[in-house]
């Protein structure tokens, strides 16, 4: 059964992509859905410190993983890292829904290429609702971009993970819904079960993240300062710094997108950077790269 599902997902992925960039009625149905159940629970379910606590713990650990790995090691490779952990943190990005690691790499190696033109995915230029969400629920900017991404498709497990870019989520998904269940078993003054944890573990703080991981294509590109004077709008906001970890120093990063450091000024807080550099410490990665010396002569 499961199998048929999965060739039915393969026959339809494998369908010579569409350049259309019509809104997709089928993909705006299940997101829609998701933030009506999400609006809806907020009056349903109760929420407790623990609800809150994995809610938070999740988003935090999920944007490391969006910011620190789908962003800055498979779109840029500022840093490299062995194979297994390579797997390790796309998978965990990957729980957060935003699609798989080479899908989510290649489209963004082409917003660099080609910024605000024609040919960006989520060109600012045509409008915040666009570069925000439009541009996933069309038909064009569906498939992976196979030819952006050849040296990371490469490795099969990589590969699979995008090709079944729904077993993270789901996984996940199961997870705290037992985790809730467990909870409710042993520590029943907690207060929290296996639904009430789904909700605000998973769907809450999985659709902040997605919000506010698309607000740097979006936000990013209109609200903030320029610092630079790079070929496009990008801007440099502390508070998308804060909420991103690390990638509201947007401005920066369009002037220099080789390095691991986005916040290139000592008071440009960068989270993602301190805990890499962390994990450089601990040689889990290495070849980190810095920004360029003028560059944070400039801002500094
Ligand atoms: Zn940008
Ligand atoms: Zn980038």
């Amino acid at each position: 059964m499961w199998l048929q599902v999965l060739s039915w997902v393969d026959a339809y992925r494998g369908k010579p992509p569409s350049s259309s960039e019509e809104i997709a009625w089928l993909r705006v149905v299940p997101v829609v859905a998701l933030h009506f159940i999400a609006l809806i629970g907020l009056f349903i379910f109760d929420v407790t410190l623990t609800d809150a606590a994995v809610a938070v713990g999740l988003y935090l650990i999920r944007m490391f993983a969006i910011t620190g790995f789908y962003h800055r090691y498979f779109a840029h490779k500022t840093f490299k890292t062995g194979r297994v952990n390579q797997f390790f943190w796309a998978a965990v990005a990957a729980s957060s829904a935003q699609r798989g690691p080479l899908w989510w790499a290649a489209h963004h190696r082409d917003h660099h290429r080609h910024t605000e033109t024609p040919a960006d995915p989520h060109s600012s230029k045509k409008g915040f609702w666009w570069s925000h969400m439009g541009w996933i629920l069309c038909d064009k900017h569906f498939a992976t971009r196979t030819s952006q991404i050849r040296d990371f498709a490469k490795f099969p497990e990589l590969v699979w993970l995008d090709r079944f870019d729904i077993a993270a989520p789901v996984f996940l998904a199961i997870m705290t819904f037992l985790l809730g269940v467990l909870l409710e078993t042993f520590y029943p003054n907690l207060g929290t079960n296996g639904l009430q944890l789904l909700f605000w573990g998973f769907l809450i703080s999985t659709l902040i993240l997605l919000h506010v991981t698309l607000s740097i294509n979006s936000l990013a590109h209109r609200w903030g300062e320029r610092t630079f004077e790079t070929n496009d709008s990008s801007r440099n906001s502390l508070w998308l710094a804060l909420l991103t970890l690390g990638e509201g120093w947007h401005n920066n990063h369009h002037y220099y997108c080789g390095s691991t450091r986005q916040g290139f000024g000592r008071w440009q807080i960068d989270i993602s950077y301190y805990l890499l550099r962390m994990m450089s410490a601990l040689g889990l990665i290495w070849d980190v790269r810095e920004p360029p010396a003028h560059a944070v002569k400039n801002k500094a």
